[in-house]
């Protein structure tokens, strides 16, 4: 009893001696001086939280959180910044900090937690848009998905997990199985207001300040921070029949994805809503297993130990009353022709918000067994349709195979290219065709290096062997990699920032222009 009250009074002392010394802090104290003032916090919880994010990998403190209670605090905080501060600081947006390398942080710098604006969404009607919606840059997609569904409608474009902001996936791209149908989030978006990095608010769109709306749609937070972005919409399926096939043969795999999304353009009845992929290996069953009954397990698992990898092709379509009766024809008609092993095609029929919905399932249980806030050394990749065979060989059997450390999810699907916008900041590879190939690496506190430097194995094979792979969620350290990676783009990113953001102030954490 003694030792345990003797270290509660030691944390204790270290809170206060830390929170005395953020009381002092010059940037705070500066900041008290203006009308924002009690929005500002600074006390070890809020420090603590906005210094780490779901990587668990990298950690950068802040000085000072900004909680703002409208948006007009956070363009008060940005204009201070810009011209009147007497110290430099930098400022970050943070939706929930689900990133994995610190791209929401702010070292000394202000975190702008944006969940404190609260819930917005407004859905309307006109005869050019038909169904859209306002939504606030902070807001939650389950948030967006329960408001607009009051209406009978929906977004139309999705990320696997629903727990992100609107600002942070459009910061990116948002992308699932529904892209090679829909294009990614950022291909869903009509108009944005953004506070500009000099603190000026702009309402942009293809037709105003379309240089702005370009810039920040996948613009990894570098030109202005989202404070509404009006969303595409459509009609609100009520269920979803969600199938999964296995395959041995990644040539028949892929040639099957491939076909599966060429059905894109179809009337609705002809094409299927979601189309993704995984790898299924012993070692991360953990993380594909609880779709399966456990009587179907036992066949599973003898495939496996066949096979050693078997390759999932996951889709999904949507029904309402009207295609009830003719879905299971509909799917089938699609299906028909594809080359999976037989009697390895499983079939679900659940609610639409259950599917969209599907990784909080598993992200409840992973938290009650201790699993879910520890590092993520993730590694998303876009590889070009030509190349992945190589990658396949390279990559899933010669480096994941024999390393036989991946634990989570390995996500691989194609997209097609002419859905996404190339005026807009995401960089996508040059072909029609090309795969996103996502390893959701989970590991413990002590051996997320071992996970990084298969990631390092990975991303040099792909070098040496000349596969043009894109970075999502990009992770880089210095600018000759920065140049790389945005290629052609690199020089209208570059100029976007000096009109955008000239002093260089937001979304330090993405590396970008503040490399140190
Ligand atoms: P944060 O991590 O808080 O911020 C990310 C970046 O965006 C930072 O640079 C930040 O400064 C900037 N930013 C945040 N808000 C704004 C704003 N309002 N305006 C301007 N810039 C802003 N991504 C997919 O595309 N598809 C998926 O299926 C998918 N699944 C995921 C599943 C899980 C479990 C997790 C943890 C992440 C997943 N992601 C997925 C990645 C996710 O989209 C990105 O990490 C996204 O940035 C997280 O959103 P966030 O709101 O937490 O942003």
């Amino acid at each position: 009893v003694v030792s345990h009250c003797m270290t509660i009074t030691l944390i204790l002392m270290s809170t206060l001696v830390c929170q005395s010394k953020l009381l002092n802090d010059p940037l705070y104290r500066e900041l008290l001086s203006l009308p924002i003032a009690s929005d500002l916090h600074i006390d070890p919880e809020s420090i603590a939280e906005a210094s780490v994010d779901f990587g668990l990998i990298v950690r950068e403190i802040p000085a000072v959180v900004l909680r703002p209670s409208h948006p007009e605090d956070i363009a008060v905080l940005v204009a201070f910044a810009n011209s009147k501060s007497s110290i430099p600081f930098t400022i970050s947006a943070r939706g929930c900090g689900h990133s994995v390398r610190g791209q929401a942080m702010a070292r000394d710098g202000v975190v702008v937690d944006m969940t404190s604006l609260g819930n917005k969404t407004a859905v309307s009607w006109s005869q050019s848009l038909g169904h859209y919606a306002d939504v606030g840059g902070q807001q939650l997609w389950i948030n967006v998905l329960e408001e607009t569904l009051k209406h009978g409608v929906t977004p139309v474009s999705w990320t696997d997990y629903l727990y992100l902001t609107v600002g942070g996936t459009l910061s990116n791209a948002g992308i699932s199985g529904e892209t090679f149908r829909y294009g990614p989030q950022i291909s869903n978006v009509y108009e944005m207001d953004v506070i500009t990095g000099t603190g000026h608010f702009f309402s942009c769109s293809p037709h105003k300040n379309p240089e702005l709306f370009y810039s920040v749609l996948g613009g990894l937070g570098q030109f202005g921070i989202i404070t509404r972005a009006r969303i595409a919409l459509g009609q609100a399926p009520k269920r979803a029949m969600w199938v999964r096939m296995l395959y041995s043969d990644f040539s028949a795999f892929t040639t099957d994805q491939e076909r599966l999304i060429s059905l894109h353009g179809r009337d609705r009845d002809e094409a299927l809503d979601y189309v993704e992929g995984q790898l299924f290996m012993r070692r991360n069953s953990d993380s594909w297993i609880s779709f399966f009954s456990l009587s179907d397990r036992p066949r599973l698992m003898s495939l496996l130990t066949e096979h050693e990898l078997l390759y999932c092709i996951e889709v999904a379509k949507f029904y309402d009353e009207r295609t009830r009766s003719t879905v299971d024809k509909d799917l089938k008609t699609i299906l028909k022709d594809l080359s999976h092993i037989p009697e390895f095609l499983f079939q679900k029929d659940v609610g639409y918000v259950d599917f969209l919905n599907r990784v909080r399932a598993e992200e409840l249980t992973l938290r009650e067994l201790g699993l879910w806030n520890v590092p993520h050394p993730w590694l998303n990749l876009f590889v070009p349709k030509s190349r992945i065979a190589d990658f396949n060989t390279g990559v899933f059997k010669n480096i994941v195979l024999r390393k036989n450390i991946t634990t989570g999810p390995v996500l691989i699907y194609p997209m097609n290219n002419d859905k996404w916008d190339d005026r807009m900041s995401a960089v996508i590879p040059d072909e029609d065709v090309f795969y996103t190939v996502g390893f959701l690496l989970s590991s413990g506190f002590k051996d997320w290096q071992e996970f990084d430097l298969q990631n390092k194995e990975v991303l040099l094979f792909c070098e040496d062997n000349g596969i043009k792979v894109k970075q999502y969620l990009p992770n880089y350290s210095s600018e000759r990699e920065w140049m790389q990676h945005f290629g052609p783009k690199w020089r209208a990113f570059q100029e976007s920032k000096a009109r955008f953001d000239p002093k260089m102030l937001l979304s330090p954490g993405q590396r970008i222009f503040n490399q140190n």
